[in-house]
C-alpha cells in the first residue's frame, strides 16, 4: 500500500493513479487530488482557505461534501477515516435504494462518489483545535497544519464508550475490542464475552456466532435490544446469557484471559474465560473540540437548529453529533445535505453583506 501525498489515504499501487514528478512516481487517490498535486507543485503554494471546512467523514459529513461540491462551494472534507460508525455495520437494512447492503459496501459507494464523480478537496487526519477568526475560523490538524474556513461543518459523530475498569487500557486490541467486525479474526475458534444489551451488542453477539467457540453475553441491566433480536439470541446454542452482571475487572497475562463479574447487589462474582471481550455499552458524541464555542444538551450533543445551523453563527452541525431525533444512517446522511445547503445559503447571504 502507499500513502496518497496530498490527502494520505492509503492506495494501492496497482490500482491507484500514478503520475512522475521530478523522477519519483506518487500514488493518488483520484484525478481530482493528482491536479492538486501538480498545482501545488507548480505554484508551491498550497491551498488552505476555503468557504466551507467539513468535518467527519461519516455519512453525514460525506453526504454534505458531495452536496457542496455539487452547489460549487468552495469546500474542503476533513477526517480521520472515510465511513465512521457505518463501516461497522454487518447489515444494514433499511437505507433506500439497497434491499441489504453492508456497511463497507455503502461506504465504498460513498467514497466514489465523492473522490471520483464529485471531487472535493480532502484529507485524512484528525482536527485537534478550532479557534474563532476575523470572518470565520482557523481549523488546526494533528500535524499542527492549519487551514481557514467561513464557515464549519461539524459531522463528528460518535464513538463508543469505554467501560473503565481496571484491565481495559493494559489489554487495549490484545483481547479488548469495541465492535468492529475487522477484530474478530482475532478470537476464531475461542472463547469471548460481549458487554452490553442494546441492539449493537447483540448484533455482535450473532456475527461472532459462527467466529467463536463460545460467546458470553455479559449486561448489568435487562436486555435492551429489540425483542425480535434477544429472541433470536437466546436460541443460538454457543450463547451464555449473564443479565444483571457487573464487570469488576478484565485480567491476562500479555493478552487477555478472562473477565470477572459480579452479580448486582452481591458479592458473587465469577471469572469467565475469554480471549476477546467487545464491549458495546452505548455511545458518546465527539464534541470536545467544539463544546467551547457552541450549545450542547444534557447528553452531549450539539443543539441545532432545523436548518443544521447552531448557537455559533457560522456553525452549522449534523448527523450523530447533533441532537437530532434518530441515530441512523439515512437520518445521518439527510441531515448532512441540509447543513450544506444551509451553509451555502449563510455565505450567500454574508457576501451580499460585505457588497
Ligand atoms: C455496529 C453498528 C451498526 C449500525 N447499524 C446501522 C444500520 O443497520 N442502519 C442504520 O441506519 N444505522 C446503523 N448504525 C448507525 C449509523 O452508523 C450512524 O447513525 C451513522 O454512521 C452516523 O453518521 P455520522 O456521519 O453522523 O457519524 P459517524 O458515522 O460517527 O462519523 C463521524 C466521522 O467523524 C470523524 N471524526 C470524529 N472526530 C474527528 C476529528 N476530531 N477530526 C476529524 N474527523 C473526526 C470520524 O472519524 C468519522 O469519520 C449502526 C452503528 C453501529 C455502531
Amino acid at each position: 500500500m502507499k500513502k496518497d501525498p496530498v490527502c494520505n489515504m492509503e492506495v494501492d499501487e496497482n490500482s491507484a493513479i500514478a503520475a512522475e514528478c521530478d523522477g519519483v512516481i506518487h500514488y493518488f487517490c483520484s484525478e481530482g487530488c493528482k491536479e492538486r498535486f501538480l498545482k501545488e507543485k507548480t505554484c508551491k503554494i498550497p491551498r488552505t482557505s476555503y468557504d466551507l471546512i467539513i468535518i467527519g467523514g461519516g455519512p453525514a459529513g460525506l453526504t454534505a461534501a458531495v452536496y457542496a461540491v455539487t452547489l460549487r462551494m468552495n469546500a474542503f472534507l476533513i477526517t480521520r477515516d472515510l465511513g465512521g460508525q457505518a463501516v461497522d455495520s454487518t447489515k444494514i437494512e433499511n437505507y433506500m435504494g439497497y434491499d441489504f447492503i453492508t456497511g463497507p459496501e455503502l461506504i465504498d459507494k460513498f467514497q466514489y462518489q465523492l473522490i471520483h464523480s464529485n471531487y472535493i478537496d480532502h484529507v485524512m487526519t484528525e482536527v485537534e483545535k478550532i479557534k474563532p477568526a476575523e470572518g470565520g475560523f482557523n481549523v488546526t490538524t494533528s500535524e499542527l497544519k492549519k487551514y481557514f474556513a467561513k464557515t464549519l461543518l461539524v459531522a463528528t459523530g460518535m464513538t463508543r464508550r469505554r467501560l473503565k475498569v481496571p484491565g481495559e487500557e493494559t489489554f487495549q486490541r490484545k483481547g479488548v475490542f469495541y465492535g468492529n467486525i475487522q477484530d474478530m479474526s482475532f478470537v476464531y475458534g475461542e472463547e469471548v464475552a460481549v458487554i452490553g444489551g442494546g441492539n449493537s451488542a447483540l448484533q455482535m453477539v450473532e456475527n461472532l456466532n459462527n467466529v467463536a467457540k463460545k460467546i458470553s453475553l455479559i449486561s448489568t441491566s435487562k436486555f435492551t435490544a429489540d425483542a425480535v433480536v434477544v429472541e433470536r439470541v437466546s436460541k443460538l446454542g454457543n450463547v451464555a446469557m449473564f443479565e444483571g452482571y457487573n464487570v469488576v475487572e478484565l485480567v491476562g497475562d500479555i493478552t487477555l484471559s478472562g473477565v470477572s463479574i459480579r452479580k448486582v447487589a452481591t458479592e458473587n462474582t465469577v471469572k469467565i474465560p475469554a480471549k476477546g471481550v467487545f464491549i458495546a455499552i452505548g455511545l458518546q458524541p465527539n464534541t470536545a473540540l467544539i463544546s467551547h464555542l457552541i450549545d450542547l444538551n444534557d447528553r452531549g450533543e450539539i443543539i441545532i437548529n432545523s436548518d443544521c445551523s447552531t448557537s455559533h453563527a457560522g456553525i452549522f452541525a449534523a448527523g450523530d453529533v447533533t441532537n437530532a431525533f434518530g441515530k441512523r444512517i439515512v437520518i445521518a446522511s439527510g441531515e448532512g445535505a441540509k447543513a450544506a445547503l444551509a451553509a451555502r445559503h449563510y455565505i450567500l447571504k454574508q457576501k451580499r453583506k460585505n457588497l
